[in-house]
């Protein structure tokens, strides 16, 4: 059975598009997506000569190779020039390598309608990143699966402000705009989470003799506690 989170990954890929799944691991998400027809094609993408082989297996082992095509390599170099897909996923890794992954192959997002991303931390990264590339947040979701906490990011090419203007760029980037405005438990959570330990984190920086006018991580986490105060609930 496919864990919350990526069935929640899934339920964005479009019907009967052909996506690359790229740090697939174990190929579940591909597997998972033909098995349920949302999807008609996948591309699997790995760096690690393991999680390829797992992947390989996998996809052997459901006699889905005809349709899978699992790819060793970085990124989104495993997507050939030309080849059309519809849709990328990508899930399991922080904001920052996400983003990175997108930058460094930039060049292949031409045919792609939708990018589906879940980080496990720096979310933020992905929505500034998203912003100034012109793609639209289309929606987002934050569960809660064996205690951790999780989002996934939709995007489509678009109005990239759009989403954002609700609330102030600075707290839509943080929060994410569809999550600050559903403002549901799992979001008072992470929050409430995070206040805890960015306040660890002002109280070691006064510790060692930071304050606010001699440094700029003291202003940071500062001012990210303020942001986070306005949207928790008690
Ligand atoms: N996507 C799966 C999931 O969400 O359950 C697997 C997540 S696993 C924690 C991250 C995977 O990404 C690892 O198997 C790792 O080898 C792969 N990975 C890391 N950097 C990568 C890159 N630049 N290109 C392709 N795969 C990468």
């Amino acid at each position: 059975k496919l864990s919350k989170r990526l069935e929640v990954v899934a339920s964005y890929i479009p019907k009967d598009a052909i996506f690359a799944d790229i740090g697939s691991d174990h190929a579940y998400l591909p597997c998972y997506s033909i098995i349920n027809g949302i999807a008609k094609g996948a591309i699997a993408g790995e760096i690690t000569e393991g999680p390829f082989l797992s992947a390989q297996r996998q996809v052997s082992k459901s006699n889905l190779d005809e349709v899978i095509s699992v790819r060793k390599g970085d990124g989104l170099s495993v997507i050939k020039e030309d080849e059309k897909v519809d849709c990328i996923t990508i899930a399991g890794m922080g904001g920052s390598l996400i983003t990175k992954i997108l930058e460094d192959g930039k060049l292949k997002l031409d045919y792609v309608k939708r990018l589906v991303l879940q980080p496990n931390i720096h979310a933020i990264n992905i929505r500034e990143w998203l912003i100034n590339n012109e793609w639209e947040l289309i929606n987002e979701q934050i569960i809660e699966e064996d205690n951790k906490i999780y989002e996934i990011l939709v995007a489509e090419k678009g109005n990239a402000h759009r989403p954002y203007h609700k609330h102030s760029l600075q707290s839509g980037l943080l929060f994410g705009p569809f999550l600050l405005e559903e403002n549901n438990k799992v979001f008072q959570k992470k929050w409430t989470n995070e206040r805890t330990h960015l306040q660890t984190i002002l109280a070691q920086l006064q510790t060692a003799g930071y304050t606010f006018e001699n440094s700029e991580k003291y202003r940071e986490v500062s001012g990210q506690l303020n942001l986070i105060e306005e949207v928790i609930q008690a």
